[in-house]
């Protein structure tokens, strides 16, 4: 078995990268495993504009600038998509991947969280074929089509901006008679010309052959239903309707929230001594690049007073 680091870090985003980077200024030997690109979630943002200090960036390179800042200060960074984490006789930590088997003294774990599925009839079949999770990743197969957004979020506002450039009209469909977004990002929305809301509406069902022809509407004040019929592959459904927090790799280990992420004390520490969890996949209310990189910081710290105390 290969050489056991001080910290195993699984995920490359914000929280993950930004505990590399604590733990190896640090003098932690960490290596971070990742099966995507770096930063993440963030990897497929258009632009994030709410990190203090940097005004304006694309999400892929700031996501690349976090892996650079940590490997500048010692980090290694590798391919492996994790498929269990064990805790042996001795208190090491036992990581399986696709690949190897690695062995850590401390682990952080900062999967982030996966897109919510919107839960109509078709939604599968059609997946790739006119439904979409990722407006930066598909939008440009709807240049000059209509698009519907699912969801009334921060989300579903900025999937509906990037769109407007692109598609030839935008129609964001909100379950409720109101966003759910800031008011900032609504009213940035509302003054767009090719952008239009259904409020109180829910798709419920897509039809077509190869793609989408038909889509039925529910009003949800009246629970009516009707069908609108397009072109064969004329339209885009984009689903925006929130994340889960991906915990399935730390489930036997860890104790989770009734919102679904992992329960941790202030120090980012669950159940498992020496097993930390940062950033979106933990239970928390505020779900930012600058709260997921807040996390990593607290949680390489930890790691590091764990690994002191028990070597
Ligand atoms: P979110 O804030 O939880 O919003 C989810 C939206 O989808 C809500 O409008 C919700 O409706 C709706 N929804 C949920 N399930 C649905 C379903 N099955 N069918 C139809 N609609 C459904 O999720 P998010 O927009 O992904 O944002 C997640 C977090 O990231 C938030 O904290 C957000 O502020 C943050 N974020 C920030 C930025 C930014 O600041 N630039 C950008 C993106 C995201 P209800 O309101 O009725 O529940």
């Amino acid at each position: 078995m290969a050489t056991k680091h001080d910290l195993i870090v699984i995920g490359g985003g914000p929280a993950g990268y930004s505990a590399a980077l604590y733990a190896a200024r640090a003098s932690l030997d960490v290596l971070v495993l990742e099966h995507g690109m770096p930063g993440g979630q963030i990897a497929t943002s258009d632009v994030i504009d709410n990190y203090p200090g940097i005004p304006s960036c694309s999400g892929a390179e700031l996501g690349q600038k976090m892996q650079a800042h940590a490997e500048q200060a010692g980090a290694h960074s590798a391919y492996g998509w994790v498929q269990a984490i064990e805790k042996d006789d001795s208190g090491s930590f036992v990581i399986t991947t696709d690949m190897e088997q690695l062995t850590a003294r401390a682990v952080v774990v900062a999967t982030g969280a996966t897109p919510r599925q919107g839960g109509f009839t078709g939604e599968d079949a059609f997946r790739g074929r006119g439904v979409s999770y990722c407006a930066t990743c598909d939008g440009m197969f709807y240049r000059g089509k209509r698009v519907f957004i699912i969801g009334g979020g921060n989300s579903a506002v900025e999937e509906a901006l990037y769109l407007s450039n692109i598609a030839s009209s935008v129609e964001l469909v909100v379950r409720r008679d109101e966003f759910r977004a800031s008011r900032g990002m609504a009213d940035r929305l509302l003054a767009r010309e090719n952008i239009s809301v259904r409020y109180q509406t829910s798709i419920t069902d897509v039809e077509g052959e190869t793609f989408i022809n038909a889509i039925t509407f529910r009003d949800n004040a009246t629970g009516e239903t009707h069908v609108e019929r397009f072109d064969e592959g004329s339209v885009g459904i984009f689903v925006a309707v929130g994340h889960d927090p991906a915990t399935a790799l730390v489930e036997p280990l860890v104790d989770l929230g009734a919102d679904g992420g992992v329960l941790t004390d202030d120090g980012m520490a669950t159940r498992t001594p020496g097993l930390f969890c940062a950033g979106d996949m933990r239970s928390k209310t505020l779900r930012q690049v600058i709260t997921a990189a807040s996390d990593g910081a607290i949680a390489a710290m930890s790691a590091y007073q764990y690994i002191e105390q028990h070597n």
